[in-house]
């Protein structure tokens, strides 16, 4: 029996803390590979939903807002990618996305799926996971309120 104890990521749940270099190769793919890139808009805002650390509260609640746009009022991404480009532009975004303090802004630890979940033997296969990871986590992170 190994004595070294395996080691999950805090933040997605992901075995050995996997999800990080997952999450690099996926990139590449995406970018060589433009049947993989047509999902690059999920893939980046899931994978921050589910790693707070990397977000302020505003920009954790910008993530969670664009998958909402994505997956439930079906906007197309160009559409979404041209809104942000004009707020930032304009100055009117007002809040920062990229935390300072690396403290993780919301304290779920286990999800129903992470990208470990996510296929990637051929371009449909990979699309239809990264959706289905997507809206488990939309779902999931819908029940975060931080009102309470
Ligand atoms: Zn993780």
């Amino acid at each position: 029996m190994a004595l070294e104890q395996e080691v999950n990521c805090p933040e997605c749940g992901a075995a050995d803390a996997l999800c990080k270099s997952r999450f690099d190769e996926i990139l590449v793919l995406e970018f060589t590979d433009a049947g993989y890139g047509a999902v690059h808009h999920l893939t980046v805002a899931v994978y921050m939903v589910q790693h707070s650390s990397k977000l302020t509260r505003e920009g954790w609640l910008h993530e969670r807002g664009l998958l909402r746009e994505f997956l439930v009022e079906n906007k197309p991404p160009a559409y979404i990618r041209q809104q942000t480009k004009d707020l930032v532009e304009s100055g009117k975004r007002k809040f920062k996305i990229k935390s300072r303090d690396g403290q993780p802004v919301i304290h779920k630890t286990t999800w129903k799926k992470t990208i470990l979940d996510v296929r990637t033997e051929n371009a449909e296969m990979y699309c239809d996971d990264v959706t289905a990871w997507a809206r488990s986590v939309l779902e999931e992170a819908e029940e975060i309120d931080f009102a309470s």
